[in-house]
């Protein structure tokens, strides 16, 4: 294939999970790859699409689990291509939306070896579609943020609250879980109004998918007693106001569809 040589780098964006969710071209990628570097996060119905007699290798990836330093699977990567194989590094949603991209760009580029970026349905999309709302609203919502929550171990988490609490926008918080509380109280304390609506959407396109509608107070409260263990999104904003009749400020917490 003339863009896929042996030798070559892919990173592929698997999208966030159903695989009629991948582009034609990342389905092709994964098809004619004889190595595949994946993450946890990859659905194994995208893996399925791998050759018979592909290599597939786990390169973890999932936040307080074990996982291969970054330096690792760079070089995993790169000594596969000088190896002459057709290399595709798969990667959850959009490789370059909190996906580590960079690193892998820069190692591959400093050996001399071709990379590329397919881009990937990002996990805010995903679950947007499945909440059946949109992300802008005319008016209501005119800016959208995606924003990564993911801390350290031992590290606070730090964010410029200030210009994340805008009434006007959407929030999309990636790796939020775990800092479920310091987001809502970040922007209360900044001046979003803590009736705003919150959508959480676990495991969005996937058969085990899960969704809650709560408000910015409760966010805390409804991430630590109902999300389970995929991998979740908040969606902060107006724009996730329900519109079916259902509110949040019900005496329930949240609701949930699922
Ligand atoms: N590159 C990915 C994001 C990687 S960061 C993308 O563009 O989507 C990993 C975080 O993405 C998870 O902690 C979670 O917040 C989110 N995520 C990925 N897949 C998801 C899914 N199917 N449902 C909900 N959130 C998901």
């Amino acid at each position: 294939m003339n863009d896929f040589p042996q030798g070559m780098v892919w990173l592929v964006g698997a999208g966030p999970g159903d695989p009629e969710l991948l582009t034609r071209k990342a389905e092709r990628l994964i098809a004619s790859a004889s190595v595949i570097f994946h993450d946890a996060l990859v659905a194994p119905g995208v893996l399925a699409l791998a050759a018979p007699r592909a290599r597939l290798v786990h390169v973890g990836k999932r936040s307080g689990r074990h996982s291969k330093a970054q330096e690792t699977i760079d070089s995993l990567i790169v000594e596969a291509a000088l190896a002459g194989h057709r290399v595709v590094r798969l990667k959850g949603g959009d490789p370059a939306i909190f996906g580590r991209a960079t690193e892998e760009l820069d190692a591959c580029r400093a050996a001399g070896v071709a990379v590329r970026i397919c881009p990937g349905v990002t996990a805010a999309s995903g679950a947007a579609a499945s909440l059946g709302a949109s992300l802008t609203l005319r008016g209501l919502a005119r800016k959208l943020t995606f924003v990564t929550a993911h801390v350290r171990a031992g590290e606070a988490l730090s964010l410029d609250w200030a210009s994340l609490a805008d009434p006007e926008a959407t929030l999309a918080v990636y790796m939020g879980k775990s800092s479920a509380g310091a987001v809502s109280r970040g922007l209360i304390e900044a001046g979003l109004p803590g009736d705003t609506p919150v959508a959480l959407v676990e495991a969005a396109s996937l058969p085990e998918e899960r969704q809650f509608h709560t408000r910015l107070d409760l966010l805390p409260l409804v991430a630590r007693s109902a999300l389970g263990d995929g991998p979740a999104l908040l969606l902060i904003g107006q724009a996730m106001a329900r519109r079916d009749g259902v509110t949040a400020t019900s005496s329930a917490a949240f609701t949930v569809n699922s």
